[in-house]
């Protein structure tokens, strides 16, 4: 079996190529590893795809894969992911930011030490310090509480994985960033951290700019509640459409017998009067909300991703 297959998405990236092929080449061939590097060219508009092609034809070891539009990089990590046949399978950025020679000590806890998977750690950071460091912090410390998985650096784009994590695994939309979170939640509870080295961009741009942080926290919401009530939603908006009704239930109750037995007030002149059609409304909605996604998470099979230990061996 291959030892170590790479996946690199790019997007734009024709520059840092060449130079990230031969570096990669260097660090197998001086640990004896046989891999493979797959380069997925997310829709590039510059050269990037015929310069996977170039590269190719000189290494075999370089495979491409190109989407016909940009998919974004969780889409590219997915494809590649599904490519990949080495035993440990790294991903790298392919900006020449992360060093390929964290390669080897990645494997090396993989294969030597059992980890499921390993996320790299930016510890010196080499990126503006305003728009992406402070609030890279503020995220991982959010992602960190309420995953209560202890990483620095949750959307490193160096790791290290076993094979079996790569396949069980389905990253989407903008879900890169949690890749960790969703490897734990699928049931690959091993998981560790290196620091690793950390480059200036060399060539080209970023390809996230500051809204990277409001879709980020809108991504940690969606996963935290798929992977707590994704097959179970009613047990979220039953719950909280079933507090908010009988609240209002209690009010109008409460309003019924002031006018009624003490005749007392009229009761459209309340406020409480309102507060209490909004909750007993608003509660049968979430109700509602509730039975809509039991009926959608009965018929999806695609998100229903189980671990299934291969027992073929006892
Ligand atoms: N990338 C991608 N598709 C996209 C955006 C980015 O494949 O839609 C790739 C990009 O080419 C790079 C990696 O994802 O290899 C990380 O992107 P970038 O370096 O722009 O992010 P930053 O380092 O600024 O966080
Ligand atoms: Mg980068």
């Amino acid at each position: 079996m291959m030892d170590i297959s790479v996946v690199t998405p790019l997007y734009n990236e024709e520059e840092s190529l060449p130079e990230l092929a031969a570096w990669i080449d260097q660090v197998m061939k001086e640990n004896n590893f046989s891999y493979e590097v797959i380069m997925v060219d997310d829709g590039s508009s510059d050269d990037s795809w015929e310069t996977i092609c170039r590269l190719g034809k000189t290494n075999a070891n370089i495979k491409g894969i190109r989407f016909q539009r940009n998919y974004g990089k969780s889409a590219a990590l997915n494809e590649g992911f599904k490519a990949a046949s080495g035993n440990v399978v790294i991903t790298m950025d392919a900006d020449l930011q992360d060093s390929p020679d964290e390669i080897p000590a990645l494997y090396k806890m993989i294969v030597n030490d059992n980890y499921d998977m390993v996320s790299g750690w930016k510890k010196k950071r080499h990126d503006n310090t305003f728009t992406k460091n402070i609030p890279s912090k503020l995220f991982n410390m959010v992602a960190r509480k309420s995953s209560g998985i202890k990483l620095h650096d949750f959307n490193c784009g160096l790791k290290a994985y076993k094979q079996k994590v790569v396949k069980t695994i389905e990253v989407y939309g903008e879900m890169h960033r949690y890749i960790p979170i969703i490897a734990k939640w699928s049931g690959f509870r091993k998981i560790g951290e290196k620091t690793v080295s950390h480059q200036a961009r060399k060539y080209g741009v970023t390809k996230f700019g500051w809204e990277r942080f409001i879709n980020g926290f809108l991504d940690l919401s969606t996963i935290m509640f798929v992977s707590k009530f994704g097959k179970r939603p009613m047990h979220f908006f039953g719950l909280w459409g079933s507090l908010v009704f009988f609240f209002g239930l209690i009010i109008w109750i409460y309003l019924f017998i002031a006018k009624f037995a003490f005749q007392k007030y009229n009761m459209t002149d309340r406020p409480l009067f309102y507060i209490g059609i909004i909750s007993i409304v608003i509660g049968v909605q979430l109700f509602l909300a509730g039975f809509l996604g039991e009926l959608i998470s009965r018929n999806s099979s695609i998100r229903n991703s189980y671990l299934i230990e291969d027992k073929s061996g006892l």
